[in-house]
């Protein structure tokens, strides 16, 4: 007889190992399916995150950023570097080995907690049953009183790119350049495209940003993504706005891309191009007919906001839901679920849920925008600060960005922190804590923070909300900062 689970995720990506670990650690019987597999044929855990996505991107951009501040930078602050270079293989080479010891490490995690760890394809069949196709097409079936579907996202392809093997790439494949590409388009300035356009702009590609929409970052605070694209093209990436991409064509090993914008029909030629025009949830052959969970009107797997789905006992998590597209949204969520089967009460603050762009500087945010709020009818007050004007920024050679507060004008409770500058992923952790904990932002000016630090910046910025900020000797922007 086949083996009884309490709980069986389905997936191993920052959502379902995460939800798998803590429901074992809440005493319950877990097992967590996964069928990725690695270049030496081997299923690996981690998912998306671990193996494509979060860890081997930031790796590149943390050793593509060493290497500019090494060529571009270090002078300023008296080190003499002499030639740079860059071994591309080498960076590729140990951004792989990160991610086997990430990866690695998942798997002992399980053990150390005691889930079972089922290699293969899982399908729910109906409430309480899991198919597991293993790799040598072996099939079993386990019966469980929970599930969690966390099965994750793909890439979206558009017909005007269609992929070609070495020329036309997804996120992925541009994780996988062995050299340094001369003309490089990305399609799509999103989060991806961005960093992965950072990348290789370092490393010495030409980058040329096209994106179909006329608004740079709209999610993020306007005057943060004005600034965010001011500096971006400054170190030399060629953002092309209202650019979209309606067709490609190889030759001689070329990419030409055609593409429309306010002035008609564009031609350019690269390369190599790295289509980044956002993912799409993968629920492929997860669902058997007779599952009974439904999909909303985008494909998603419908969920409630306790990540129930139209089946009882079945759950799903992550990317496959609605929501950020973010591996820490995809964990939280897999907590939260875990407890709920637990017995505890679990919720999500959907609203606190940061976002972070890992270019130099960074840019990071929570909550509303300033547009945002003024959409939705609420009155602002809202107070920034320049990094410029920060000792410690001054100290690290880091004095560009901005961190901006924004507050209900009435109850002064914080509605968003958008920031661009360095450390911003880091910041935005005070921006969060302080919205979970409904902090106004009277609370944050009234907060002794150590000095000098980057995170003076913040301090700054909500002291600034009443006008108050203290390193600010520019009249004009004190006045600006209680407009
Ligand atoms: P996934 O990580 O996609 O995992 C799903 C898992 O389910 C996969 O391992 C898959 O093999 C498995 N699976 C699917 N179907 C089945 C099945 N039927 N049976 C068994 N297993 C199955 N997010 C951030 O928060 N920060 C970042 O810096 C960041 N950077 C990114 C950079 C890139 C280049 C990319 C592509 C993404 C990035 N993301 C980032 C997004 C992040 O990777 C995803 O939001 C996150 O991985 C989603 O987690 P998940 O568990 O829902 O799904
Ligand atoms: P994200 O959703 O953050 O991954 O960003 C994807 C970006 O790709 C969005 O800003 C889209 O506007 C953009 N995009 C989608 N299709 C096209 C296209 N055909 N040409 C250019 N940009 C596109």
């Amino acid at each position: 007889m086949a083996d009884k689970y309490d709980v069986i995720v389905i997936g191993a990506g920052p959502g379902g190992y995460v939800a798998a670990i803590r429901a074992a650690q809440m005493g319950l019987k877990t097992a967590c399916v996964e069928k990725w597999v690695n270049k030496k044929g081997k299923v690996v855990h981690g998912g998306t995150c671990l193996n494509v996505g979060c860890i081997p991107s930031k790796s590149l951009l943390e050793a593509s950023h060493k290497y500019t501040e090494a060529k571009h930078d270090f002078g300023d602050i008296g080190i003499d570097t002499g030639d740079v270079s860059m071994d591309v293989k080498k960076m590729m080479a140990r951004k792989d080995k990160i991610v086997a010891n990430l990866t690695g490490g998942i798997s002992s995690l399980f053990q150390a907690n005691g889930v079972t760890a089922l290699e293969g394809t899982g399908k729910v069949l109906s409430k309480g049953k899991v198919e597991v196709t293993h790799q040598d097409g072996e099939k079993a079936t386990y019966d469980a009183d929970n599930i969690i579907i966390a099965t994750g996202s793909v890439p979206v392809e558009i017909p005007p790119a269609p992929l070609t093997e070495g020329l036309i790439v997804d996120s992925t494949g541009a994780l996988e350049f062995q050299e340094t590409p001369k003309r490089l388009g990305v399609i799509g300035a999103g989060v991806i495209g961005l960093e992965l356009g950072s990348v290789w702009n370092r490393l010495g590609s030409e980058v040329t940003m096209l994106e179909a929409m006329e608004s740079f970052l709209p999610m993020v605070d306007k005057d943060i993504a004005k600034e965010t694209q001011k500096l971006l093209t400054k170190q030399g990436l060629d953002i092309k706005l209202g650019a979209r991409v309606t067709g490609t064509e190889i030759k001689d090993n070329e990419v030409v891309v055609q593409y429309t914008d306010g002035k008609g029909e564009q031609e350019q030629t690269f390369d190599k191009v790295i289509v980044c025009v956002g993912r799409r949830p993968y629920t492929q052959g997860v669902l058997d007919d007779d599952a009974g969970v439904k999909l909303d009107e985008r494909g998603f797997i419908f969920v409630d906001d306790h990540c129930r789905t139209s089946v009882p006992s079945v759950y799903a998590i992550g990317d496959a839901v609605r929501g950020q597209m973010l591996a820490h949204k995809a964990s939280e969520e897999g907590i939260m679920v875990a407890d709920i089967i637990a017995g505890h009460k679990a919720e999500m603050n959907y609203d606190a849920i940061p976002c972070v762009i890992y270019t130099a500087p960074e840019v990071a945010w929570v909550g509303m925008n300033e547009q945002e709020a003024k959409t939705a009818g609420i009155e602002v007050k809202t107070g920034s600060f320049s990094f410029a004007a920060s000792g410690r920024a001054m100290a690290n050679n880091a004095t560009e960005g901005v961190a901006k507060v924004i507050a209900d004008a009435e109850t002064d409770r914080i509605l968003g922190v958008h920031i661009v500058g360095q450390h911003a992923g880091e910041l935005i952790a005070q921006g969060v804590i302080a919205m979970e904990f409904g902090s106004s932002a009277e609370d944050l000016a009234l907060t002794c923070y150590a000095h000098p630090t980057i995170s003076e910046v913040v301090h700054e910025a909500a002291l600034a909300v009443e006008g108050h900020a203290i390193h600010m000797a520019n009249r004009k922007k004190r006045k600006k900062q209680k407009a």
